[in-house]
């Protein structure tokens, strides 16, 4: 009998495995129903599908998605692994060839579509078999509770009472609330399930959240300093997908995009343009991604403000699956807000609710848009914001986000406010007027520039009182007293005049506080660090190898080798197949597959051919 380690070594070329898979898989080779919960990229499908090559007998993968079945498919397949998927995606004349092939036991696993199970010729073609586990992907599905409830999911506890003899169960899913937690297990029949909850966190992800004065320059700026990655970005309409689309094509990058008001067609083939490495930037709606499997995402940038928390973390979550670090980029405006509450309260037609049933989703979805603008708002840790919405304890500060990044410090600035008061004071009781916060400033910092010296404000006592401070910064203080009362500014001129309550900072002692918010040096991080620049030619080359494999084979890059496989290979160098099948994420099924080429470039490289 293998032994698991085996298994993963053997097939998938990994050494040790991520939180919660030994223990599920494990459960799962004892005989025992499980219930895993890790966030996406967590490494779920290892999870089923070591026992699955493990137990006797086959097993049944229930997805929702084709495009999903398709992929890890092929992933399994190019490990050596005999698979095949049942959807609606293939002719009958297809489906009739698998069905044999099944009845024959041609297959290990068998990915198939939920409304597939009950079918009769499905049925017939499993009827001699032997089941071994059932695996329910995307479980959440199952419930009303969760976002994407589809009831096709309800036939899998029709189909498990079918069978003589009842199989292994599991379930997966990236999103349970307690609700769907409890729908999942109630109503697949989960018997005494293993629960493993691995937590949110995925920590090669950052968050930023910036609220740029043109989100089409902030998007460009941020795309084009990463020519060598891909990425997706999520729009909120249709027509903001089209025009963003349009604005980075006209500037030279290869970008697609993708919604709902698209041709089935065009949505296929900007889909697989994208995932076959062919364009680099996915412009799309949330109807994108359900399901896209792709791998080496190195970021994802939200144009507009979702609607959740939910939603943004699933859709930031496709970023960096493969492990390496990976962005993700809220460009928000405060417009956002109306455009969200607009889609909240004209949802599309469902004919199936009732009046009530409609307000009250409408109700708890303005609830969720709260905590979304929250989390643009806030100065805490992005990642502990996110964690705290799913009930998750977290660090006070991650290190890994733009909040944690910048440092905000309540600073005292009552010696500069009394400065600043003073000014404003005696300008009016010398001049007569006043004058707008550009020339405040100008005065104290003690600018020699024209119009000063025409109003002769150099000859003010305060002149100059600040000139150790930039005139910036004077701007700052000058808001931040506005902000809290001491000044006002009029609405249409801008000059600003004292209010009662700056007495009590000139004359009685009382303290004023700004909030400081001090980018703090950039750390260097992992991948962005200097690399070793012979590493870096070689991974090039190692690349370059693995899109002509992927084109000749045509399968996308990512499942021949990930990025992480690859970056390991060019940093071992390896020149000998046991060398070779050292590298994570090579296993004996590629190694014998790709070995030859890819020695043959790295000896070449190394000049040792
Ligand atoms: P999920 O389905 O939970 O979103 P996947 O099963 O697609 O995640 O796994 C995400 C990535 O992590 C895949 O590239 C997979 O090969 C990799 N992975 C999974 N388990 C391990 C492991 N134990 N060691 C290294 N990489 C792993
Ligand atoms: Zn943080």
């Amino acid at each position: 009998m293998q032994d698991k380690y085996e298994v993963l070594y053997r097939y998938f070329g990994y050494t040790a495995f991520r939180g919660g898979q030994a223990e599920l898989i494990d459960a799962q080779l004892s005989g025992r129903d499980v219930f895993g919960i890790m966030p996406t990229g967590g490494g779920k499908s290892l999870c089923y599908q070591i026992p699955a090559l493990m137990l006797e007998g086959i097993t049944l993968v229930v997805s929702p998605l084709i495009s999903l079945m398709k992929d890890q498919v092929s992933a399994l397949k190019n490990m050596g692994v005999s698979a095949a998927y049942v959807n609606r995606s293939l002719t009958s004349e297809q489906i009739r060839l698998v069905l044999r092939n099944i009845q024959q036991q041609k297959y290990k696993i068998i990915y198939i579509a939920p409304e597939r199970l009950l079918t009769e010729s499905f049925l017939a073609a499993i009827s001699n078999l032997k089941i071994a586990m059932v695996a329910v992907d995307e479980a959440h599905c199952i419930s009303q509770w969760g976002q994407d409830f589809r009831p096709s999911y309800l036939r899998i506890a029709d189909f498990l009472k079918l069978l003589k003899k009842r199989p292994i169960v599991s379930a997966f899913t990236a999103t349970a609330t307690q609700e769907v937690r409890d729908d999942v297990e109630r109503i697949l029949g989960l018997q005494n399930p293993l629960r493993i909850i691995t937590g949110y966190d995925r920590p090669n992800l950052r968050f930023e959240v910036v609220q740029p004065k043109s989100k089409p320059l902030a998007l460009l700026d941020f795309i084009e300093a990463r020519p060598e990655k891909c990425g997706i970005v999520y729009c909120s309409t249709r027509k903001e997908v089209e025009n963003t689309c349009q604005m980075l094509q006209n500037k030279g990058i290869s970008a697609t995009r993708y919604h709902a008001g698209l041709s089935e067609e065009e949505r296929h083939t900007n889909q697989d343009d994208f995932v076959y490495d062919r364009c680099k930037v996915m412009v799309a709606t949330n109807a994108f991604g359900m399901g896209i499997d792709k791998s080496n995402v190195g970021y994802v940038i939200h144009y507009n403000m979702p609607q959740s928390i939910e939603s943004y973390y699933q859709e930031a979550g496709r970023a960096g699956r493969d492990g390496e670090n990976a962005d993700c980029i809220l460009l928000y405006s405060p417009a956002d807000i109306r455009t969200a509450k607009f889609l909240i309260q004209h949802p599309t037609e469902n004919e199936e609710l009732s009046e009530e049933e409609r307000s009250d989703i409408i109700k708890r979805s303005l609830i969720r848009l709260d905590a979304m603008i929250g989390y643009c708002n806030t100065n805490h840790c992005l990642r502990g914001y996110i964690l705290e919405y799913f009930g998750q304890e977290h660090p006070q500060l991650c290190g890994n986000c733009s909040n944690c990044e910048s440092t905000a410090e309540q600073r005292d600035i009552t010696e500069y406010a009394k400065m600043i008061l003073s000014c404003i004071y005696r300008i009016q009781e010398q001049l007569g007027y006043s004058l707008g916060a550009t020339l405040v400033a100008g005065v104290l910092h003690g600018s020699s520039e024209k119009r000063i010296k025409e109003l002769r404000l150099t000859e003010l006592s305060t002149y100059g009182l600040m000139n150790h401070v930039p005139r910036s910064e004077i701007r700052e203080m000058i808001s931040a007293l506005e902000n809290q009362g001491y000044i006002i500014s009029h609405p249409d001129r801008g000059d600003l005049k004292l209010t009662g309550k700056a007495r009590e900072v000139l004359f009685h002692g009382e303290k004023v506080k700004m909030l400081v918010r001090k980018k703090k040096r950039e750390k260097p991080r992992k991948e962005d660090a200097p690399s070793n620049p012979n590493t870096a030619g070689l991974l090039q080359e190692l690349k370059a190898l693995r899109l002509t494999l992927a084109k000749e084979e045509n399968m996308p890059a990512y499942i021949v080798f990930s990025n992480a496989t690859l970056q390991d290979m060019a940093q071992k160098a390896p020149v000998t197949m046991a060398e070779f099948l050292n590298v994570s994420g090579v296993g004996n099924y590629k190694a014998q597959r790709y070995g030859q080429a890819f020695i043959t470039t790295i000896k070449k490289y190394l000049g040792e051919d």
